[in-house]
């Protein structure tokens, strides 16, 4: 056989695919480590296993969240120096003024992140509900930022946006729907304010991939033509067509397809015309949110990626719009865009650690014993006989020998130690028959099935409902890659499993550039040895959709930050302990404790033992809520 070639960090790449979705923020290491480039390629770089390593020496449990600041601030620069060089490419009149909807990511550290690096560029925030609004009044941002109020609104949360403007901050309140035209208006007349107004356009474009139904007829937000025009004329007959500052739309998140934004862009600009003849000053273009992640790497429409670049994206919104409003005589507006994915979705490693390897059976030789049943014998014939040019039969046959068997089994006529004999057999034939069908034609879905009964299952300790909440609700894949030994050759493949008690709590979809792959390729795990899994591009939505099943609560945070000189735990945020989540249902921990401190009393344990007894279950109040050892 020929000799295979030594295994380099370059392969792993190619394995993990890494240079096609990191976005330059993410390299494999000569020395096989994942490393980290938070500033782009060229800039300084650290290990992430190192970091690991090193929260491990502090005491720090896993699973960990890295976060690193920055490359939310790159990211916030990329995304305005896009716009800035459209803008100057195109020759555009108008500006740039993103906003972060903070409905992506509430984490403290991100949104002040996000405001700091934002600020020289007046990039502002987005509001979706009262709660974010308190938190975003209080951010520190360029005056002239903008702060924009969607989703639908109460008095109060109308009356927080207002007295935001009266203070001096450029807070435009979105329209969700028509019936909010009125409460705005009455509760400015109550305070004595201007609003700025936003129209929220229900467009008939719909975006391409998970969210398409944001936009379309039938989306939950925003006004139809009808209700522009009844705004507009209640706006007039009050005098207070001035107030509407903003055209607003949105055609739903991680939209894959170029074209439907130019499609959407076409659409709401040719709107923004319109309500400029009919004498509203709107001077803000907004499209909202959409802009895609490649979480794939493969730069196409699939639902997991996205078929153009950030720079393409700039460069469509800014000449469409401008080509339109030429073409009307209108001034360009100051363009504006909500994205939220694109912003955060790299900033965050999930570290996760393997705590044990489920192996399915038939890797050990068995030995055909004297006297075994014919069925079994006929299974070790099998597993002799198998060759490149009989393997689909033999497979076959073997498969309908196992459900004899399961039968046989059923009515008390096969022994357990035969089944065994029988199955490790059955797992022989399929690990050879997925290794010629792999080296041949052999059909998909047969294939398939192959690969994930013949997978490792890595349990990893983690809870995805917790942690990566989307990838159980809507599928969503994320790159995930080891953190070390990327210079030596994967030679399993593997699915992971969480440690939560739902067979949900899975992973067996992994990013491919076509399609997707039912496994993920590991190295054999070594005793003694920690092997730590990345999950990347973790960003966005998946912090505060997180689920506390099983009780398994928020886990630790380390914000790093890494320089010439190497890298830096900013800070470390301790992990919800299991006190924490036991009571955010209903229940006292003093309550819990007195209860089961009565059961002790009148039990016939010693004093001694009744003493540790308590004792642990005081620390179990406060211990962390994964496994520790
Ligand atoms: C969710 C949302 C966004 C963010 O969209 P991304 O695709 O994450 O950028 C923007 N605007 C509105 C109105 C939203 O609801």
């Amino acid at each position: 056989m020929e000799k295979l070639k030594r295994y380099t960090a370059k392969d792993a790449e190619e394995t993990y695919l890494v240079p096609h979705w990191a976005a330059g923020f993410f390299r494999v290491g000569e020395d096989g480590h994942l490393e980290v480039t938070p500033e782009g390629n060229g800039g300084p770089s650290a290990s992430l296993y190192e970091i690991v390593t090193d929260l491990r020496d502090e005491g720090r449990p896993l699973p960990v969240m890295l976060r690193f600041p920055q490359i939310l601030e790159a990211r916030v620069i990329e995304l305005n120096e896009a716009f800035r060089r459209a803008i100057h490419k195109y020759g555009y009149r108008g500006s740039y003024q993103g906003l972060f909807p903070v409905k992506v990511n509430q984490r403290r550290m991100v949104v002040e992140t996000i405001a700091r690096a934002g600020k020289p560029y007046l990039h502002g925030l987005e509001a979706g509900s009262k709660a974010e609004l308190a938190l975003i009044l209080a951010q520190d941002l360029h005056k002239d930022a903008l702060i924009a109020c969607n989703g639908f609104k109460d008095d109060d949360f109308i009356r927080l946006a207002l007295m935001g403007k009266k203070l001096g901050k450029n807070v435009v309140i979105t329209l969700e729907k028509f019936a909010e035209l009125g409460r705005v208006m009455r509760i400015a007349r109550e305070l004595g304010v201007e609003p700025s107004i936003g129209i929220r356009y229900k467009l008939k474009t719909k975006g391409s991939g998970q969210w398409e139904e944001s936009g379309g007829e039938a989306a939950k937000f925003g006004l139809t033509t009808p209700e522009i025009m009844k705004t507009v004329d209640l706006l007039a007959e009050a005098g207070m067509l001035g107030t509407i500052s903003m055209l607003h739309s949105h055609i739903g998140s991680q939209v894959t397809d170029i074209r439907r934004i130019k499609q959407a862009v076409r659409e709401i600009a040719q709107t923004y015309v319109q309500l400029r003849k009919l004498g509203a000053p709107v001077r803000y273009l907004n499209l909202g949110g959409g802009l895609a992640v490649d979480y794939d790497g493969s730069k196409t429409a699939f639902y997991a990626s996205a078929n153009y670049s950030l720079s393409e994206y700039a460069e469509d919104l800014v000449y469409v719009t401008k080509e339109i409003c030429d073409g009307h005589g209108e001034p360009h507006p100051t363009l504006v865009t909500e994205s939220g994915r694109a912003v955060t979705a790299y900033h965050s490693v999930l570290v996760l650690e393997v705590i044990d390897t489920i192996k399915p059976p038939g890797e050990d030789k068995v030995e055909e014993p004297e006297d075994v049943h014919p069925v079994v014998k006929d299974m070790f014939d099998l597993a002799r006989s198998i060759s490149v040019k009989n393997y689909r039969e033999v497979y076959h046959d073997a498969f309908s020998n196992k459900d004899t068997l399961q039968n046989l089994y059923d009515l008390g006529l096969i022994s357990l130690r035969d089944r065994a004999l029988a199955e490790s057999l059955f797992y022989q034939i399929a690990r050879k028959t997925l290794k010629f069908a792999l080296e041949l034609d052999y059909p998909a879905d047969e294939l398939e099935d192959l690969q994930k009964m013949l997978a490792d299952k890595l349990v990893c300790n983690f809870s995805l409902f917790q942690s990566l909440p989307d990838s159980w609700a809507i599928k969503q894949l994320f790159p995930i890659v080891p953190l070390s030994r990327l210079d030596e050759r994967p030679t399993r493949e593997a699915t992971l499993v969480d440690i939560t008690c739902d067979s949900d709590g899975k992973f067996d979809r992994f990013i491919d550039l076509h399609d997707v792959r039912n496994t993920l390729p590991v190295h054999e795990i070594r005793p003694g040895e920690p092997y730590y899994l990345g999950v990347f591009l973790t960003g966005a939505y998946q912090d505060v959709l997180g689920m506390s099943h099983n009780l398994f609560g928020r886990i630790g945070e380390a914000h790093v930050r890494v320089d010439a000189d190497g890298y830096e735990i900013e800070r470390f945020v301790m992990g919800e302990k299991a006190r924490r989540v036991i009571e955010k249902m209903g229940y006292e921990e003093g309550e819990l404790a007195e209860a089961v401190e009565k059961l002790v009393r009148s039990s016939r344990l010693t004093p001694a033992e009744k003493g540790a007894f308590m004792e642990q279950y005081a620390r179990e109040l406060v211990g962390y809520t994964y496994l520790e050892d």
